[in-house]
């Protein structure tokens, strides 16, 4: 892209409140400065850990400690400037003056020659171009970021570089990559880094929640506010109450929503959060006037048409302009009314406009950067190694034999991305849970396995398939031939089904007489040949237990993956409702399905495979 369009692009308005928001929260868990309780300031090393260590906390605190070392600065070193530097840049951040952080930062690069300095430096870099709107620089940067760190061995350096391409994308509102990158933070950080961890569930709930699929973000912005309460990290818990209040607001459930934006609310009040704030407010502004209270509804909106003519302030004002229209409209102001709905469309203009240079900065980057691409690869493969190293470590330090069966036991995929979940050793005995009676894995394992294949799967464009078994009529064998009985067939299906499938597929007991087999790399076509031979299978087991005989058979659901298929939920939501039908069309039955047409599940057919 020529210099002139660079330039165009900088003036571009910047991202939702969002991702702008993760932005910021990015920018302070990745300046990996660890607070060192200086309270001396016996020397400007001891004053600049304790100035990194409040600059988020206390940030008024901050700026005064910042304005005395500057006055300083002809004392400290090069690298303590740099520090300093990149410390003001961040109150620049927080303050939304991205230009002024951007020129803090490049000269803090100039003066560092620490390669950890340079990461973060460079980060917060992509960070304010980010916020800048400027989104081929953005990339620039990253790119430049990606060829250093390649060198560097350090995880931490490339857990965080991953995170600021899941916030590039999520700036680009690419979300299938975005979701991608924050899967693989997601998976390197689990067990170890819970902060980064925290970071990459909030992502993956926001990917789903721009994509309109509303109940499956709340359930993620659950789980993130669940996991990262737990770890004491309270802004991204406050977060993620204003990321379920949208996805209620969204649904129109506005009373929920109201109480979890004044919760989000309290949480950001904490922290002087002043960006969040205001969008919080635009959206209570929303949510009164839903609930017909016109009065507070009017006060928000108003608050939000008072800010600046700010980019940052866009968004926030195209939500507000709205409700004042609709306001002035109920009050019967109509001439009012006009004026704030014409004010509102220039303003959405602007956004779609900025949607439009996004898309065009996207392709220009995905065409100029071939070479960001092969180096992301190269971490994806440096990643792996990590894997296999964890993997040797786990051998060396467990004498546990159910590991080493499962390690050895030729699923390489699984033992390689399995492993990475399991480094820690109070994990290992989750990892011997395969069901005693069947051998088949038990659910929580099994998906846990099965998500991970289904990742590295979609990651290679290759297909993914899921078959839900379920036996027909089992009740019937127990009640009438006895428990016992039940439990052979249980084994014998088991076993006819391994005969069926190869070494990478996997089955596992979702509960009771109802297994999933998870069919990496087929297709359809491949999964229901599959279905088919183990229901012949089935059929054909001689059911023959303490003298008496009996037929089993198993009504099954098959599936493949769609392209916006993001996690194994919905897919195995669909194999259940392709098995529901085919206990409908009268049991013994194989079911395709590719849609998610059919009547809700009644809760005996519904394999409640949850995420987590
Ligand atoms: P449908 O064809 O509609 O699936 O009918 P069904 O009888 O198979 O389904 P239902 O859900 O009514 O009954 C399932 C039975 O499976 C009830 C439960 O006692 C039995 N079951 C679950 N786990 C085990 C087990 O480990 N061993 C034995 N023997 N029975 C089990
Ligand atoms: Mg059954
Ligand atoms: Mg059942």
């Amino acid at each position: 892209m020529v210099n002139q369009d660079r330039r165009l692009l900088l003036f571009m308005p910047t991202k939702s409140s969002f991702t702008r928001s993760l932005f910021l929260v990015l920018a302070f868990c990745l300046s990996g400065v660890m607070p060192a309780m200086a309270e001396s300031r016996a020397s400007y090393e001891a004053a600049l850990d304790h100035l990194e260590s409040i600059q988020v906390a206390k940030p008024q605190q901050a700026r005064a400690e910042i304005e005395r070392l500057l006055a300083l600065k002809s004392e400290l070193s090069n690298e303590q400037l740099s520090r300093l530097l990149i410390s003001q840049s961040i109150v620049h951040l927080l303050d939304g003056k991205f230009q002024l952080a951007l020129d803090n930062l490049q000269h803090a690069e100039r003066l560092t020659v620490s390669n950890s300095r340079l990461t973060s430096n460079y980060l917060y870099q992509a960070t304010t171009y980010l916020s800048l709107g400027d989104y081929e620089s953005a990339l620039d940067i990253i790119a430049k970021n990606l060829s250093r760190i390649e060198q560097l061995d350090e995880l931490d350096i490339k857990i965080s570089s991953y995170l600021r391409l899941t916030n590039l994308y999520a700036s680009l509102e690419a979300y299938s990559e975005m979701t991608h990158y924050a899967q693989l933070v997601w998976q390197l950080s689990k067990d170890t880094d819970p902060l980064n961890h925290c970071y990459a569930s909030l992502f993956l709930a926001v990917a789903e929640f721009k994509q309109a699929k509303y109940m499956q973000a709340e359930k993620l912005f659950q789980i993130t506010q669940d996991f990262c309460a737990a770890n004491n990290i309270p802004l991204v818990v406050a977060m993620s109450n204003k990321g379920k209040a949208e996805t209620h607001l969204k649904r129109g459930n506005y009373s929920e929503a109201l109480s979890l934006l004044l919760e989000a609310q309290a949480g950001y009040e904490t922290f002087a959060f002043q960006m969040e704030l205001n969008s919080v407010t635009a959206l209570l502004a929303e949510t009164y006037y839903h609930l017909q209270q016109p009065a507070q509804a009017k006060l928000a909106a108003n608050a939000i048409m008072a800010l600046p003519e700010a980019p940052i302030n866009i968004e926030n004002k195209v939500i507000a302009s709205k409700v004042l229209a609709y306001l002035a409209h109920a009050e019967g102001n109509y001439q009012q009314a006009y004026d704030s709905l014409a004010l509102h469309q220039a303003l959405a203009k602007t956004l779609l406009d900025e949607t439009k240079a996004k898309a065009q900065a996207y392709h220009m980057a995905k065409f100029e950067n071939g070479e960001m691409t092969r180096q992301v690869r190269m971490l994806e493969q440096d990643r792996e190694l990590y894997s296999a190293r964890q993997e040797l470590k786990a051998l060396e330090d467990s004498r546990n034999s159910m590991i080493l069966l499962v390690t050895l036991g030729g699923m390489v995929l699984v033992s390689i991305f399995g492993i990475t979940t399991l480094v820690q050793k109070q994990r290992y005995k989750k990892l011997a849970q395969f069901d005693p009676l069947t051998g088949a894995y038990n659910r929580g394992i099994g998906q846990e396995l099965a998500e991970n294949i289904y990742v590295k799967t979609v990651a290679y464009h290759k297909p993914f398939s899921v078959i839900i078994l379920d036996l027909d009529n089992f009740k019937l064998i127990n009640d009438s031939y006895g428990h016992h009985a039940g439990d052979w067939s249980l084994k014998q299906v088991a076993k006819v089904v391994r005969k069926c499938i190869s070494g990478q597929d996997m089955l596992v007991r979702m509960g009771g007489e109802e297994f999933a087999i998870f069919l990496p790399n087929r297709d359809s076509e491949a999964a229901q040949q599959i279905a088919e031979l183990c229901r012949e299978g089935i059929a054909a087991i001689e059911g023959k237990y303490n003298n008496y005989t009996f037929d089993i058979t198993a009504s099954f659901g098959v599936t493949s993956n769609l392209a916006d298929d993001l996690s194994l939920d919905p897919i195995t939501h669909r194999a259940d409702l392709a098995m529901y039908r085919a206990k409908k069309a009268g049991r013994n039955t194989v079911v395709f399905q590719l849609d998610n047409s059919g009547e809700t599940l009644p809760n005996a057919y519904q394999s409640k495979f949850a995420l987590g």
